[in-house]
């Protein structure tokens, strides 16, 4: 596998197809995994284990796991509310679970329609039931803390709010906590502040990774800001599709071509291929022809003589 220092996380065919209305039809959803994995993509949360009552965009999910499983070298996430999901996930052979707590109650009473204490308990079984597995058959956890910037519904969401909750997931047997911008509030310096809270409640090694949002048009400083401080994991969807059904007027994930391409010019190596990323719009467009794209680079296209692997610095 191309070695990277920082990895994209694409999350579109979860976050992104999970907030529209239109149901994706699962050939064009396996197109979509397989077009971002050829560009270089190395990890996609491709689905949640959601009722399809709740949500019937994710309805396929377990096949969309078998499949993208087939991909050599792709890393296959997908999102389990509890531990009913949990289990489909493991069945369908998913190598990473993430399960959204979020820090804000009323959005988790919302959302999950749980408590905290109750997402806990749910978090408590999960970890039981991966302890019963051999170890290669296990996948990662990640418990991840929504919300963790502000909310909708709150406000402002202390932050010993989010150490403490991150605390609890981690002592619950979590592998690891991610920091979720639910809610597109975040700011670069909250950023900065917050990363280093929860690492030192809980140790750098157990926050890799964050999921921010582009609400505020922040998403990219913010993902700098995390960068700085040592984050590896940064989570966006291919045409910025998604946002989040229960936080109101919270629309928009990073855009992953836009990412894609500050990382590239700044010579950091995710293994993405800019041009093919870029092409793979066609087959999401293709299969949702009403909903909007969102993206500056594939607008204005890559610079006249760009050449991928850090560009534009003379030495
Ligand atoms: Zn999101």
């Amino acid at each position: 596998m191309t070695e990277i220092d920082i990895l994209i996380s694409e999350v579109g065919p979860r976050d992104g197809l999970q907030s529209i209305q239109t149901i994706m039809p699962t050939a064009a959803k396996k197109a979509w995994v397989a077009a971002e994995a050829a560009a270089g993509v190395q990890e996609i949360e491709v689905g949640s284990f959601v009722p399809p009552k709740l949500l019937p965009q994710m309805a396929d999910t377990a096949e969309i796991v078998t499949y993208a499983r087939t991909i050599p070298g792709l890393t296959v996430a997908a999102l389990v509310p509890n531990l009913k999901g949990a289990e489909n996930a493991i069945r369908a052979g998913a190598h990473k679970i993430s399960l959204p707590l979020s820090v804000s109650e009323t959005h988790s009473k919302a959302n999950l329609r749980k408590t905290h204490q109750q997402v806990l308990d749910e978090v408590r079984a999960i970890v039981a039931l991966l302890n019963s597995l051999p170890p290669d058959q296990r996948p990662g956890f990640e418990g991840s803390l929504s919300t963790a910037f502000g909310c909708t519904l709150e406000g402002p969401v202390p932050a010993t709010k989010v150490t403490e909750m991150a605390r609890k997931l981690i002592e619950a047997g979590c592998d690891e906590v991610g920091l979720s911008d639910t809610t597109g509030m975040a700011n670069p310096r909250q950023l900065q502040h917050l990363i280093r809270l929860v690492r030192s409640e809980v140790g750098a090694d157990k926050l890799t990774g964050v999921h921010l949002h582009n609400t505020r048009g922040l998403g990219l400083a913010n993902i700098l800001a995390a960068l700085d401080e040592g984050i590896t994991t940064v989570d966006s969807s291919l045409g910025g599709l998604g946002g989040c059904p229960y936080a109101p007027g919270a629309s928009g994930n990073i855009v992953t071509e836009d990412l894609a391409f500050m990382l590239d010019s700044m010579g950091i190596r995710t293994g993405v291929d800019l041009e093919k990323l870029i092409a793979g719009r066609n087959i999401v467009t293709g299969a949702l022809p009403d909903e909007p794209m969102y993206g500056f680079t594939p607008d204005a296209g890559l610079p006249k003589g760009y050449t991928p692997g850090g560009w534009g610095i003379d030495s």
